[in-house]
C-alpha cells in the first residue's frame, strides 16, 4: 500500500470509519475485483473477493454499488449474489438499482445515427480488434493484442470515432486497452456525485478502481473520503491510496465487514 496523497490522513480515514457514519463504496470491476482476461466473459472475481464483498454488502452501514464500463446485463452474468447491489454500467450510461429499477442514458436522433454510422464502419474496416456493443455506446478493446501489430488498426478506430464524433455529438473515450464512443452522459464521476448526493450528509465516499476512466470517481471523491487505485502496477493517479490485488484488496475491504 502506498499513500499516494499527502494531503490524505489514513489514521483519521481509518478513525472515521469506525463512527456510525455510513459508507458509500463504489466499485470498478475489471482489473479492480477481477483480474483482466482476454475473452471478457471468463473474468471472475479474484479468489476471496466475491465472499468477502457478500460480508460488505450485509452491513447494512454499507451501501455498495459497483460502477463497471460494462454492459450491465455481462457483469450480472459474472458476479451473481442473493442481495444484488445497485450496479452502474457502460461507465455510467445505464444504473440498475437494487430494487429492480433500470434507466439507461437517453440517445437522440442524431447520436443514434452515429452510433449505427459508427458500427457500420466498424464491420466494413474488418479489422482483428474486438468489438463491444453496450447501451448508447460502442466500445472497440485490444487488450491482450501487441499494440505494435495493430497499430495502424488502433488509429484508424480512433480517427474515425472522433470524425464521427464530430458531426453527432458523440463522445470518444479512451479506456486501458481500448477505446468508446458513447453518448455524452454520466461518466463514473457523475456516478459517485449522483451517488453521494443520495446518501445522507455525513456519507464516507470510497472508490476502488484501476482505470483511466476511474480517474473522474476519483476526482468526484476528493477530500471526501477515499480514492483507492487498485492495480498490480503503479501509475499516476488522483487517488489517495494505491492497493495491489488481490492481497491488499481482500485487507482493505474486510475493513467494511
Ligand atoms: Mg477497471
Amino acid at each position: 500500500m502506498k499513500i499516494l496523497n499527502t494531503e490524505f490522513n489514513l489514521d483519521n480515514f481509518l478513525k472515521k470509519l469506525k463512527t456510525d457514519s455510513p459508507r458509500l463504496l463504489g466499485l470498478d470491476y475489471d482489473g479492480t475485483l477481477a483480474p483482466f482476461k482476454i475473452d471478457p466473459a471468463l473474468a471472475v472475481p479474484y479468489p476471496g473477493v466475491r465472499e468477502e464483498l457478500i460480508k460488505v454488502i450485509e452491513n447494512p452501514r454499507n451501501r455498495v454499488v459497483i460502477i463497471s464500463g460494462r454492459w450491465i446485463k455481462d457483469v450480472l452474468k459474472l458476479l451473481e449474489f442473493k442481495k444484488r447491489p445497485e450496479i452502474w454500467g457502460s461507465h455510467g450510461l445505464e444504473r440498475l438499482k437494487s430494487n429492480g429499477v433500470y434507466q439507461t442514458a437517453p440517445v437522440d436522433n442524431q447520436a443514434l445515427r452515429g452510433l449505427v454510422e459508427a458500427g457500420n464502419w466498424f464491420t466494413s474496416a474488418n479489422l482483428s480488434l474486438r468489438r463491444e456493443q453496450k447501451p448508447a455506446c460502442l466500445a472497440v478493446h485490444w487488450r491482450g493484442l501487441n499494440t505494435d501489430n495493430h497499430r495502424k488498426e488502433i488509429a484508424k478506430v480512433t480517427e474515425n470515432f472522433q470524425r464521427i464524433a464530430g458531426k453527432s455529438g458523440l463522445l470518444v473515450q479512451e479506456f486501458d486497452g481500448g477505446i468508446e464512443l458513447r453518448v455524452p452522459g454520466d461518466n463514473k464521476g457523475d456516478a459517485i456525485r449522483t451517488l453521494i448526493s443520495e446518501a445522507k450528509e455525513n456519507v464516507i465516499p470510497v472508490y476502488f478502481g484501476d482505470d483511466v476512466t476511474d480517474e473522474d470517481a476519483f476526482q468526484a471523491i476528493k477530500g471526501k473520503g477515499a480514492g483507492i487505485l487498485v492495480r498490480k502496477k503503479l501509475r499516476k493517479s488522483l487517488a489517495d491510496i494505491w492497493i495491489k490485488p488481490p492481497e491488499e484488496l481482500l485487507e482493505f475491504l474486510s475493513i467494511f465487514e
